[in-house]
Order: structure tokens, then C-alpha cells, then sequence
């Protein structure tokens, strides 16, 4: 692929001679493209020369790949931002996931810009030095498709090469608002199509996309269909709170209030069929300086700053369910869950599990809030302990519907048996109550067993 690229930028590179003509000393830093208007605007050779050039000179962190092409066969490039050095965490856990996309409307430059800052900030970072990118890079995995629509961008539209609103056009309440221009039908253009295939198939388990655009100064999060708040609502509100509080005073309401309600949208569909959080990052149109890597800098400083935000802190944007302490007396569980994310699960349930994994008993399932932590009592008098069961978590890491499921481990070091010699007083927490504590499983069955003769 990336030799055919390279013959077809040859045969580009001749009708953009600006793509290259800016200052020796920006030439590496500089968002490429043309002054016009008020706008720099950059063509999708040019930006096919500058993913290419970060994936030749930064291939330990740059994996560049694409969704797909064009209605017209341009290639919807993603940079794709990691330590690619390490599959995992320096600890063994799964990386976190980032998917942004930009310029889904194609006259929408400022929108297209940050998501080109967002990557370039993450790499010139790494370069440097830069802690802060370091870190994000080493535990996170950032997935950026800088321009979703290179046939409507390089003649300057908001709509694709078919006159489609790709906006309009995704399969969650596909045509069900007043709207222009939605598509024959959903997923009815390439372009729409091959982003929502790579967030199904690469992407599916992201907790965090951010879709860029320009218009007004104000981030939206779901619904666009809806005017109620989103069931996710505490987080969407605590990443305002703190964004307000200590970064800017950008706006941040949900879609179909604070512009106008909307269907269709990759924000909607990110949210209500992937289970992502999901924001549109309208960034404003004014006051865009042509020129260099530090002037745009500074023109989205202030957005990038959020961007960063979000990045760095995504780890906190699901349910996060840490189990404190299970204690399991005869007919009774009593279970201390802390939730260290920012989502809440309204969904979870304890299982007892074999060493392959199959249920051999659940408990009813219950809520556990963002940043709390809940003392759950649980009816155990159908669980019967087994010399090699285990103890699991299942739960939805949001609470929208769509959101993902995962059942996670609970260590043994948490679990306390209580043995009570009357049989039917429940014995709970503290130091006064006669309780006796076993560890291991053998003494586990051997517990059971006698509670079991002494019923009969
Ligand atoms: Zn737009």
C-alpha cells in the first residue's frame, strides 16, 4: 500500500507546490497545506505525505493504517499511536483504547486541524521527551482518522462526493430528525461504512471517542436524538465539571439541546450501538492563523488542552469495580465494592465460576455508583462451594445499554469465611463477634460440609 501511495503522491505532489513550500525551520512542524480565505487548508495529499512521513520517521510509535477509501478511492488514513514496542502495559494489562475522528465535513477546517493536533502533539511529545506523552503512549493506545471525508474536503463542502451529510448518515435513528441530505440509507456512503467497520472490528472496546468538527464553540455529548440527559449522564457531567473547573470554559451539553436535535450522527452511534463515551468537539471557525505548527498550537491550545485531558484520564472513564472484601457466612454474602471509575454499573452481578470459566452460581444483580463504594448483601443459600470454583465480576462498564461487558478475577485475598456455631445469626464485620476466619478452599468444603450435617 504504501508504494502505490508513494507513486500517487508523486503525480500530486506536482498541482500542491505550497504543501512544501513552508519555511525550512517550521518544515517539520507546520500544518500543511494552503492559505485560504481565513483558513489553511490541507488537501489529502498533503496530508497523505505528512501520516506517511510520521509513520517512515516514528515507526516505534506510528502504525499507519487506513478504514478504507473514499467514495472517490482516497485513502481515510488512521494514525494509530502507541509504544509499539509493548503490547500491554508495563503491568500486563490491557492498554486503553482512544478513537478520534475529524472532518467528516469537509469545509470544517479547525475540526480536521485538532485531530491532526492531537496526533501531532502526541508525536513531536514523544520526540522531545515529554513526559506527559510518554505516559499516555506507554498505557494507551490513540487511534486517529484526521479526515473522513478527503473528496468533500479537497473541493471545499460539507458533504461527500454523493451531496451526503456523512453526519446523517450512521445506522442509530438513521433519518428519524429534520435533516438534509442523510443518504439513501444508513451506511449508504464508503466513507461512513469504513469508519463504522473499524470501530467494530478495531476499535470495539474504546473508552473514549471524540469526533471533530467546526461551529460553534461547544462540545456535545449524546443524545443528538434526544433532549433527556444520557443514562451515563454522572460521567458526562463530572468531565464538565472538571474541564469548566480547570481547563476552559468551553460549553459542554448534550447534542440535541445545546445545538439542535440530530440523527444519525457518529457521536449517537459511537454511544448508543458502540458503548463508547463519546463527545463532538465543536472547536469555533474564527480567527485562523495560516502559518506555522506553533501558531496553530496556539490557536487550539486551549482545545488541545482538553484533548489531553481526556486522553490522559480515560483509564477513568468506565466503571472501575474493585472488590475490598467478600465475606461469605452460610446463607449469606456480603460484598464491599469500591468503584475507582467515573461511570456507574447498574448491572452487576458476583459469580462463582469453575476453572473453565462456566457459572455455577450468580447473584442477583445490583448497582454500584461512580467513585463510591457499596456494601452489598446477597442471598447465598443456593451457592454451594466447590474445591476449585473461583469468584468473578460481571458487570457493564456503563450504563447505557450498548455498553461492553467484562468479567474480571477477584482475588482470593479478599474472601473471608464466617462460620457462625448458631446457625441461623448472620455475623458481620468488627472485632466483637465471635468469627472465625479460614483461608483456602479445602477448608472451605470442609466448612460446608459441616454445616451441612449439622442440618440434618
Ligand atoms: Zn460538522
Amino acid at each position: 500500500m504504501r508504494v502505490a501511495v508513494g507513486l500517487v503522491l508523486c503525480l500530486l505532489l506536482a498541482s500542491f507546490p505550497v504543501a512544501s513550500a513552508q519555511p525550512d525551520s517550521n518544515e517539520d512542524e507546520a500544518w500543511p497545506g494552503d492559505p485560504i480565505d481565513s483558513h489553511v487548508h490541507m488537501t489529502w495529499a498533503a496530508l497523505t505525505l505528512e501520516v506517511n512521513g510520521w509513520a517512515d520517521d516514528y515507526p516505534e510509535i506510528v502504525d499507519l493504517t487506513s478504514v478504507g477509501e473514499s467514495e472517490l478511492g482516497k485513502t481515510l488514513w488512521v494514525v494509530r499511536l502507541s509504544d509499539w514496542s509493548m503490547d500491554t502495559k508495563a503491568n500486563g494489562s490491557a492498554k486503553e483504547i482512544v478513537y478520534i475522528d475529524g472532518g467528516h465535513h469537509g469545509n470544517e477546517y479547525l475540526g480536521t486541524a485538532l485531530a491532526w493536533l492531537s496526533a501531532k502533539w502526541y508525536i513531536q511529545g514523544w520526540a522531545e521527551g515529554n513526559q506527559e506523552a510518554i505516559d499516555v503512549l506507554q498505557n494507551t493506545e490513540v487511534h486517529i482518522l484526521i479526515m473522513l471525508n478527503p473528496d468533500g474536503n479537497d473541493i471545499d463542502t460539507r458533504w461527500n462526493i454523493n451531496q451526503v451529510d456523512l453526519n446523517r448518515n450512521y445506522d442509530h435513528y438513521w433519518n428519524t430528525c429534520p435533516t438534509t441530505q442523510p443518504g439513501s440509507s444508513a451506511f449508504s456512503e464508503s466513507e461512513t461504512a469504513a469508519n463504522s467497520n473499524y470501530m467494530n472490528t478495531e476499535v470495539p472496546n474504546a473508552d473514549l471517542y471524540v469526533t471533530m468538527h467546526t461551529g460553534v464553540w461547544i462540545m456535545l455529548y449524546p443524545w443528538g436524538k434526544w433532549p433527556e440527559q444520557p443514562s451515563d449522564w454522572e460521567l458526562y457531567h463530572q468531565i464538565r465539571e472538571d474541564v469548566n473547573d480547570d481547563i476552559s470554559s468551553i460549553p459542554i451539553q448534550n447534542a440535541n439541546q445545546g445545538l439542535y436535535p440530530n440523527c444519525g450522527t457518529s457521536r449517537d452511534y459511537g454511544y448508543g450501538v458502540m458503548g463508547y463515551p463519546t463527545f463532538t468537539f465543536e472547536t469555533d471557525d474564527e480567527q485562523f492563523v495560516p502559518g506555522s505548527f506553533e501558531n496553530l498550537n496556539d490557536r487550539l491550545g486551549e482545545e488541545m488542552d482538553v484533548m489531553r485531558y481526556l486522553i490522559s484520564n480515560v483509564w477513568y472513564w468506565r466503571a472501575r469495580l474493585d472488590v475490598q472484601s467478600l465475606e461469605i457466612s452460610d446463607d449469606e454474602i456480603s460484598i464491599d465494592v469500591a468503584n475507582q471509575g467515573q461511570a456507574s454499573s447498574s448491572n452487576t452481578t458476583l459469580r462463582y465460576v469453575d476453572t473453565d470459566g462456566n457459572s455455577l452460581w450468580e447473584s442477583n444483580s445490583f448497582a454500584v455508583n461512580a467513585t463510591n463504594s457499596s456494601i452489598i448483601s446477597l442471598d447465598a443459600r443456593n451457592l454451594s462451594l466447590t474445591t476449585d470454583g473461583s469468584w468473578e465480576l460481571y458487570y457493564q462498564i456503563r450504563v447505557v445499554d450498548s455498553a461492553r461487558w467484562v468479567s474480571e478475577p477477584i482475588n482470593s485475598s479478599v474472601l473471608v469465611m464466617v462460620e457462625n456455631e448458631e446457625s441461623n445469626f448472620l455475623i458481620g464485620y468488627g472485632l466483637f463477634n465471635p468469627v472465625t476466619l479460614i483461608a483456602g478452599f479445602a477448608a472451605i468444603a470442609a466448612f460446608v460440609q459441616r454445616e451441612e450435617s449439622d442440618e440434618e
